[in-house]
């Protein structure tokens, strides 16, 4: 065992044995010590600050019960969170996750991803991440109200637009943040930037709603031409029918990308003949207004729907959107037999740690979710500068915006990513981000 790999191991076990039952946060952390420990070998001096011992544990995490009632009367209860991990940076800034699963281990993993990522964007962003255990799946709308009230009600105590500036995430969107933004206002009686992803009637951006799945194109499409590559004329494999996969076909099927898989937690459809834009369209009503299953798509447009995840089907592009841990080993394998060339990541940690070895081990070109999806958090940024100033950008304006981040999250992995003829995307991502958090963690002293 070299001595890179014995520091790898005596840190995770100490990371373990403080955070017992984390799963996620274990693997997030992994994910980044096994190219920062040597990176930190290499930079004593934040070995001697314990810069990453300090990144992994987070500023604060505050955890709250929600009450609310159902429309039979039946009073509920549920579990909120708010994971302030970092904000040597910036504020914290992090989405709001509402899904069953929501966990401590989950919102520490995503907290502790944000803080590299928003380091990537170059803006003065922090990392956090919040959330609850509700199931807006099935609810009606008055319940849903009455629960962002709720959340809201005590969340409203831990963050203001200098201090936490969430946005959504799984199970949050534009509805829910409305619905957040406008008890936080009669609570506080200030009309503020505290949430990104808000309409634009009341101050959001243009684009807003595009950027991560336009995001991960971008990086896609930069990771082709630095390989000498393009999307046009490629078929992509998608995952999930959320947010982030909507805008990621829209823009592949812009670039001339042929686009055959959609999925959500029932299973996938596999259109040979290629999703259209308007065929999208009625996907976004379907999830957005109708709320229904991906299924429902295979019976209006005559394809395919299997159960289980769209990774056996052969494509030149990959791109996971839906959730962590949706591309196992079996999975790259399979990717790799069919000839893949490169994978961007839409969703937070797709590709489990057996998943990220082969893929780097068959060099196909692989962008981490903490690089591919930045491009949502970039133009929340953008948001918030926009709030600030009181401005409101044209949408050219703002994609310009979030084509030269992306351009530049693509510069900065390259350089600390390089291996000789191959890029390390993900090295080069954790690198990067790491470095900028670190070095104002070491102008603070001793915090
Ligand atoms: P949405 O809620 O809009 O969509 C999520 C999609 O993923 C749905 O199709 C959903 O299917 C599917 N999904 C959720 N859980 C599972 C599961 N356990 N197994 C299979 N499919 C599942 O969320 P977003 O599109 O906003 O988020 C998707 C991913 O992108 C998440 O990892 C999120 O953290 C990440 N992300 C999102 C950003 C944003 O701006 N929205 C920014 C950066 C990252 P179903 O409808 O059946 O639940």
């Amino acid at each position: 065992m070299s001595t890179d790999e014995k520091e790898i191991e005596q840190f995770m076990h100490g990371l373990m044995r403080r955070n017992p039952g984390q799963p996620e946060f274990h693997q997030a952390v992994e994910e980044v010590a096994v190219n920062i420990i040597p990176f930190v070998e290499q930079n004593p001096e934040f070995k001697k600050a314990r810069i990453l011992e300090r990144m992994t544990e987070p500023d604060r995490i505050v955890i709250f019960r929600v009450c609310w009632e159902d429309d039979e009367g039946n009073i509920r209860v549920n579990r909120g969170y708010r994971i302030q991990n970092n904000n040597a940076i910036g504020p914290y800034k992090g989405g709001i996750r509402f899904h069953p699963s929501v966990n401590e281990s989950i919102l520490k993993f995503l907290a502790f991803e944000q803080t590299f990522k928003n380091s990537l964007t170059g803006l003065p962003m922090g990392g956090g991440k919040g959330g609850a255990d509700f199931n807006p799946k099935g609810r009606s709308e008055a319940e849903v109200m009455r629960f962002c009230q709720s959340f809201m009600t005590e969340l409203c105590r831990h963050i203001g637009p200098d201090t936490d500036i969430p946005a959504g995430d799984i199970g949050v969107g534009a509805r829910e943040v409305g619905f957040m933004f406008g008890q936080y206002k009669r609570l506080i009686n200030r009309f503020e930037g505290v949430l990104t992803g808000k309409a634009l009637e009341f101050g959001g951006s243009h684009i807003r709603n595009e950027a991560t799945g336009y995001g991960v194109v971008y990086l896609m499409e930069d990771m082709l031409t630095h390989a000498g590559n393009a999307i046009d004329g490629k078929v992509c494999t998608v995952s999930g029918s959320g947010n982030v996969a909507t805008f990621c076909a829209q823009k592949l099927i812009e670039l001339g990308g042929q686009v055959v898989t959609l999925s959500d937690s029932s299973g996938y459809i596999h259109d040979k003949e290629g999703i259209t834009q308007e065929k999208l369209d009625w996907v976004k009503d379907l999830k957005n207004i109708r709320r229904g299953r991906i299924s429902e798509y295979a019976d209006e447009f005559g394809c395919e729907f299997y159960e289980g995840r769209p990774w056996d089907i052969p494509c030149d592009l990959a791109f996971p959107c839906a959730t962590q841990n949706e591309l196992e080993e079996a999975d790259a394998q399979k990717l790799i037999d069919n000839g893949c060339m490169a994978i961007s990541e839409g969703a937070n940690m797709p590709s489990n740690a057996g998943a990220i070895k082969l893929l780097a081990d068959a060099k196909i070109l692989h962008a981490p979710s903490k690089a591919a999806n930045a491009g949502g958090v970039a133009v929340s940024g953008l948001e918030m500068s926009q709030n600030s100033i009181r401005i409101s950008w044209t949408p050219e304006e703002v994609d310009t915006h979030l084509r030269r981040i992306m351009a530049s999250i693509h510069d900065q992995c390259a350089e600390y990513g390089e291996d000789g003829d191959y890029i390390d995307y993900m090295k080069g991502a954790n690198i990067a981000g790491f470095r900028k958090v670190a070095r104002a963690m070491m102008a603070y002293g001793v915090i």
